[in-house]
């Protein structure tokens, strides 16, 4: 059996949300700025995190983290309400490598040893590539973990 978001509700706050269109008895678009929680969320609900999950517009029908499509990769340990990380697949790379964009989704999350010393094993084991979408110490960058490692002790 697969694995379920359970009372992760990660995606509900990571991602930038532009869907002007979307609309719902009541409602109309469904705008959100990265690192916000949406107004339909329910973070922790053991349930569905979703408050209109069956009218969700189509940006969270199509929005899968790692942590939900690859168990063989990602431990149980890294869900993102649990890491306070979140791994996205992103494009694979012309070397054939695979791209992740890495969310930090608390201030610190990344510098939580076993995560860099899991991205490092899995840049070597799999192939990943990680891009780093938002890191609250440092900015913005393209670091590999190695790198990342550095800043994050300085
Ligand atoms: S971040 Fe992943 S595990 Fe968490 S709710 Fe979204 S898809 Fe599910
Ligand atoms: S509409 Fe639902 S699934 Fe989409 S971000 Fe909001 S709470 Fe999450």
């Amino acid at each position: 059996m697969g694995r379920e978001c359970g009372s992760c509700a990660a995606c509900c706050k990571v991602p930038e949300i532009e869907e002007p269109d979307w609309s719902m008895e009541g409602e109309e678009g469904l705008m959100k700025a990265p690192f916000t929680w949406c107004r339909f969320a329910r973070p922790g609900y053991e349930g569905s995190c979703c408050s209109i999950y069956a009218h969700r517009p189509k940006t969270c029908v199509d929005f899968t983290c790692m942590w939900l499509t690859n168990p063989r990769t990602m431990p149980e340990w890294l869900r993102p309400n649990r890491s306070h990380v979140c791994f996205v697949a992103d494009e694979i790379l012309e070397d054939g490598r695979k791209g992740v964009q890495v969310w930090e989704m608390v201030p610190g999350a990344l510098s939580q040893r076993r995560i860099v010393e899991w991205m490092k094993q899995a840049q070597d084991r799999n192939g990943l590539v990680f891009k780093f979408g938002n890191i609250w110490k440092v900015g913005e960058a393209d670091l590999d973990p190695e790198k990342f490692v550095d800043v994050m002790e300085v």
